[in-house]
């Protein structure tokens, strides 16, 4: 099927095209450039940004695509999770396009997108799946069995997401917003074994209950605590190079313990944080070292974009799911469990 999809849960404006698991046009336009003098992602002028850039970001998807709004099969939505404003602006496009297309609707979980984005890869994608998302917002470690009907939460961060660290860490060396490509670059000539911060959640007695979550407020207050110690004489270099490193280290473990546990030597990458080329060094090595095949989406398919979920659309219609009622919001908390929102029941 040839879909349209929506992705405005965050600071990116994303339409994509695709026509079933090919990629047509991908654009992405972003309002970091906003918020950074904020130092985060400020929910209203997300969504203002959000009501500027659709029209034109639709209409320059479908130039690229080649692509008439009549010859669309779908169209499709992030519904969550994500900011409620953000998302809103999404949804109320994508309802006023079904509707005066007169073309089904299909609302969708953005998380699940991300691992979605790997269909659009051209390799074809092995289930069961190990996903590790690790973003501004999520880190969140999931077993995929199928795409459209069993994705299982293994774990999450209960505090800071991996990519909100790299910003805070960030801040704290007094570098720039957004953190991760600043600390990357300040890392280039660190020695990540300088200082040994902390391992969230990683202890003998954290991994009863905790073995597949994320903890990263105590390694912030680690490298805080680290900073003030060393004023005045701060190696900026070796502390983001061995922040950078615990980061990479746990997330890395963690994803691969999965492996193991589940018998599963598949490991999919996703999230604007896939960016850190540490993590993806880190990742094919050890994965490589312990049989796990890891994957990597091109950096345009895994941070925030539309085509993740038009490409997420196209798998549900084509395993026979019905379209969304136009009865649902924007939920900020989806659980990754929920696929789809508001399937119209069958009569
Ligand atoms: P979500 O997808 O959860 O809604 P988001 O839109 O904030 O959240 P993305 O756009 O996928 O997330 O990723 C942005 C995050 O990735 C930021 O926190 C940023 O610091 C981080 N990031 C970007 N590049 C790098 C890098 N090279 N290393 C580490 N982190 C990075
Ligand atoms: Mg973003
Ligand atoms: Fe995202």
């Amino acid at each position: 099927p040839l879909v349209l999809g929506i992705e405005t849960s965050c600071d990116e404006t994303g339409i994509g095209i695709v026509r079933g698991r090919t990629l047509l046009s991908n654009t992405i336009a972003s309002s970091m450039d906003e918020h950074a003098r904020y130092g985060g992602v400020v929910p209203e002028v997300a969504a203002r940004a959000h009501l500027e850039e659709l029209q034109p970001s639709i209409e320059a998807a479908l130039a690229e695509s080649g692509v008439a709004l009549e010859d669309l099969d779908a169209v499709a939505v992030t519904s969550g999770p994500g900011l409620a404003g953000a998302l809103m602006v999404g949804i109320g496009a994508a309802k006023a396009l079904a509707v005066s297309l007169g073309k089904p609707l299909y609302a969708v979980n953005h998380l699940v997108g991300h691992i979605a984005a790997d269909l659009l890869t051209g390799d074809e994608i092995v289930l069961p799946t190990v996903a590790l998302l690790v973003s501004g917002g999520h880190t969140s470690l999931l077993l995929v069995r199928d795409l459209t009907t069993d994705v299982e939460l293994l774990g999450e961060t209960v505090d800071d997401a991996a990519g909100e660290a790299f910003d805070k860490v960030a801040r704290l060396l007094g570098l720039p917003y957004p953190g991760g490509p600043e600390i990357d670059r300040a890392a280039a000539t660190g020695d990540p074994n300088a200082i040994r911060f902390p391992r969230g959640l990683s202890r003998a007695s954290d991994l009863d209950k905790h073995r597949y979550d994320f903890s990263f407020s105590g390694l912030k207050t680690a490298v805080a605590r680290w900073t003030e110690q060393h004023d005045g004489e701060l190696p900026v270099a070796d502390v983001a190079a061995s922040f950078r490193e615990a980061v990479v280290d746990v997330l890395v473990t963690k994803a691969l313990a999965a492996c193991a546990d589940y018998g599963v030597p598949r490991l999919l990458l996703g999230g604007g944080v896939i960016a850190n080329k540490r993590l993806r060094d880190v990742a094919l090595e050890r994965g490589a070292a312990a049989g796990v095949t890891v994957r990597i989406p091109p950096l345009s398919l895994c941070t925030d974009n539309g085509a993740m979920i038009a490409g997420l659309a196209a798998e549900l219609i084509a395993s026979g799911r019905r379209p969304s009622t136009l009865e649902f919001g924007a939920d900020s908390t989806l659980p990754v469990t929920e696929i789809q929102v508001a399937e119209t029941v069958a009569v």
